[in-house]
């Protein structure tokens, strides 16, 4: 019979993952629901790039690549992070993998022992305390405020590194906040981090082109060029390029690092797909009008969104400069009674209190590690986020 190893025990599945199979089965059930759920891009994969994978598979580009990718997509990969913040890197300082995702997850296998924190500002990623437990290291959680944007201060940093800490992951554009590290402020960082030569900074940049900010969010490895064989930075083609099923992520950072993640590639996957990698190099190499023409259509559901949601009495929306999420205080409607007598206690309440009552999926705070919050994605089309914002006003109308 099935026996889990000890491993499986310290980490759940995906809170999003489970919020998506709950859309799911409501719908199932006849529900109409209105599904503000999604970390995906509503709009397709562009015509240019599917093409570019169609045109690898008939040119037989169908098999085993090297580990750390096409020589092809390592050029697109050093073309686009030479454009987009300037800084060069070698060929053997990149490596691809099956999304961001798995990318991050073999980092932190390559580098994190047992008894080794990894520095986590909330609200994060949910799946970042997870991959770290499911490498036996230690999730230090720095809750971060309103009054810094929801962004680690320098202060904060140097008051949560210890000798153990080995790593800091910084998300930015970060989900769920939306929020961005001005180049100041990673300066300003960096400072702390030259103090603590022991500690290296993952730098999730997978949203860097979704900026509302006239340009990408800038990166910690430009920033401070002396760190940069510190930095990890993780990107991947599944946001910008709306390429989520490809599975293509990829990394730049110390080629010793990159190495050890090669060498733990080869023994799980051996590469990404070869037609993946195709479509990515185009996606990555060729003209940009993709992101020219979907950031301004998130900016513009962005703006309703917020103005929606600054109407509503008890919600705070917080107005992101990235990505394409919504991550709104809800302490206000925390301790009201809803129609049927129930008190909302916490956002899990909020949540299913609005799924229930008018329709609409969120996922609560408590999942990203700082509550009460609920996030928004507006992924979706503009209809179905005036609709949704609409019924919310509707659902906290009712509270009492
Ligand atoms: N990092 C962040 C912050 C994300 O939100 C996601 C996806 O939801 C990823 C990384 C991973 O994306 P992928 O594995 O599709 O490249």
């Amino acid at each position: 019979s099935f026996r889990p190893a000890a491993r499986l025990g310290r980490i759940k599945p995906s809170p999003s993952t489970a919020a998506a199979a709950r859309v799911r089965e409501l719908k199932a059930a006849g529900r109409r629901i209105l599904d503000l759920t999604v970390g995906e891009p509503d709009f397709d994969t562009p015509e240019r790039i599917k093409e570019a994978a169609i045109a690898a598979i008939r040119a037989g580009e169908t098999k085993y690549t090297p580990v750390n990718g096409t020589p092809r997509l390592r050029q697109a990969i050093r073309g686009s992070l030479q454009r987009t913040h300037g800084i060069e890197y070698s060929d053997a300082e990149i490596t691809v993998g099956g999304g961001g995702k798995q990318v991050i997850f073999l980092a932190l296998m390559a580098t994190v022992d047992v008894g080794d924190d990894v520095l986590i500002p909330a609200p994060y990623w949910v799946s970042y305390p997870d991959m770290v437990r499911a490498n036996e290291g230690t999730p230090v959680i720095v809750p971060t405020t309103a009054e810094s944007g929801y962004k680690l201060t320098p202060e904060q940093l140097e008051a949560a590194i210890t000798d153990r800490t080995t790593w800091l992951i910084l998300n930015s554009p970060g989900n769920p906040s939306g929020a961005i590290y001005t180049a100041e402020e990673l300066s300003a960082l960096a400072d702390v981090l030259r103090r603590h030569p022991g500690v290296s900074v993952l730098s999730d940049e997978i949203y860097s082109e979704i900026s509302f900010t006239g340009s990408p969010a800038p990166s910690l490895a430009a920033v401070a060029p002396d760190l940069r064989h510190r930095v990890l930075v993780v990107s991947g083609v599944s946001k910008s390029y709306a390429m989520t099923g490809w599975r293509l992520g990829y990394a730049a950072g110390d080629s010793a690092l990159i190495g050890a993640i090669n060498t733990l590639q080869s023994q799980t996957s051996s590469c990404p797909s070869s037609i993946s990698q195709a479509a990515a190099a185009a996606a990555l190499q060729g003209p940009q009008d993709f992101i020219a023409e979907s950031v301004p259509v998130y900016r513009a559901r962005r703006d309703a969104a917020v103005a929606g949601l600054a109407a509503i009495d008890g919600v705070t929306p917080l107005v992101p400069d990235g990505a394409f999420y919504l991550y709104v205080d809800c302490a206000g409607l925390i301790g009201r009674s809803t129609p049927d007598d129930r008190i909302l206690e916490n956002d899990q309440d909020v949540t299913l209190y609005l799924l229930d009552h008018v329709g609409v999926a969120v996922i609560q705070g408590s999942a990203y590690g700082q509550s009460p919050f609920f996030r928004i994605s507006f992924a979706t089309d503009i209809d179905t986020i005036t609709e949704a914002i609409d019924a919310i006003a509707e659902a906290v109308g009712a509270l009492r």
